[in-house]
């Protein structure tokens, strides 16, 4: 097999070497059809089978009610942060935003053209280090919705908790942490998560919208952005993705074989506590960036005593064969994210590496 490295990229990010062989085997001849995925009809019974399996995959791994739909739509996150005040928030309306980090606070910019936002907590003082807890969300009166993110993938910050809104439609970007747990649905009116962390390649958004808020899409909507038509339609208005979406019902069939999501979150917290505690047994030399009750599983961020070493530690990190720990260009450090499919010894080959060049460079 060709040799693979350690990549602890963002996302596009890491996925299941099995997924990928599998894909390799059906490159040419998708289940013995002679054509491979990218070469059928999206409207063909082949193609129809592989929405379906990825459909009934994220439906079963997340116990999705019945009365939600599972879409797989186009434009990424970031059309969501548009798409969901769009459909949702009329002017003269209000929704609430709790912005614990950058894309919370895209997702903001985007509502603001829409209609009334008020943000009922943020973080940005303190560097988005934090999230609140739930009793210190107060929601407005008549809010449509209340939007957050449940986890950071910049600052490397996570809700341990699904929001409850208390009567107040709950709206979440689980781009980079959707999988990676259980989530109790049932608390949620719309999650919205672009598949190239956790779920499969970038170009598909994955987006998970209860019964009641498809009937609430006002009528005239523009196409592309009225997500009663795109439930109507199964998705597949237009031509949809479908070489991401038959990534994604193979990342969903590997995931059940690991054992689910339960299963996924022990390894998980394995993965992630391995590398908390070789920042905190540091005596200082690395400094954690989030505060330790909402540390994330998935993005760790943390940086070496100065900013020449940070440089140094990246650049040593490449050569010894782990990609992607440069921290986000917004705030740099380092930041290694471990997604479901990052190994676990990718974890504590990296922790060698960290202890190594604390003692080199102390
Ligand atoms: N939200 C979060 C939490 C993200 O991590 C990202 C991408 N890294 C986005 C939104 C934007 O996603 P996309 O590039 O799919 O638009």
């Amino acid at each position: 097999m060709t040799k693979r490295i350690f990549n602890f990229s963002a996302g596009p990010a890491v996925l299941p070497p099995p997924v990928l062989e599998r894909a390799r085997e059906e490159m040419l001849s998708l289940q013995g059809i002679g054509m491979s995925v990218m070469e059928i009809s999206h409207r063909s019974k082949h193609f129809q089978a592989v929405l379906d399996a990825a459909e009934q995959g994220v439906r079963g791994l997340l116990a999705v009610p019945d009365n939600y739909r599972i879409l797989f739509l186009q434009g990424g996150a970031t059309l969501q942060f548009f798409m969901v005040p769009m459909n949702f928030l009329g002017s003269g309306e209000t929704a609430d935003y709790v912005i614990t980090g950058a894309w919370g606070k895209k997702a903001l910019k985007e509502a603001r053209r829409c209609g009334d936002v008020n943000v009922i907590h943020s973080s940005a003082e303190g560097g988005f280090r934090s999230v609140p807890e739930q009793a210190e969300l107060i929601f407005s009166p008549n809010a449509k919705y209340v939007h957050y993110t449940s986890n950071e993938t910049i600052e490397g910050v996570e809700f341990k908790y699904d929001l409850d809104g208390g009567g107040v439609p709950v709206v979440c970007d689980a781009s980079s942490n959707i999988l990676s747990k259980p989530l109790d649905i049932s608390k949620y009116a719309l999650i919205y998560a672009g598949a190239q962390k956790n779920i499969g390649p970038s170009g598909v958004t994955l987006v998970i919208i209860r019964d009641d808020l498809v009937a609430a899409v006002p009528e005239n909507q523009h196409s592309m952005l009225d997500y009663r038509l795109m439930a109507e339609n199964q998705s597949m208005l237009n031509t949809p993705n479908t070489w991401g979406i038959y990534i994604i019902s193979l990342v969903c069939e590997w995931l059940r074989e690991q054992g689910g999501l339960a299963a996924m979150e022990e390894l998980n917290k394995e993965k992630a506590a391995i590398l908390y505690n070789a920042i905190d047994s540091s005596d200082g030399y690395y400094t954690g960036h989030a505060d330790p009750n909402c540390r994330s599983l998935m993005n760790v961020t943390f940086r070496p005593p100065s900013e020449d070493l940070e440089k140094q530690f990246c650049a040593e990190a490449a050569a010894a064969g782990f990609d992607g720990l440069k921290g986000h260009r917004s705030v740099g450090g380092i930041r290694a994210s471990i997604y479901n499919a990052f190994p676990k010894e990718g974890v504590t080959a990296l922790v060698d590496f960290m202890q190594d060049f604390a003692a080199k460079n102390g």
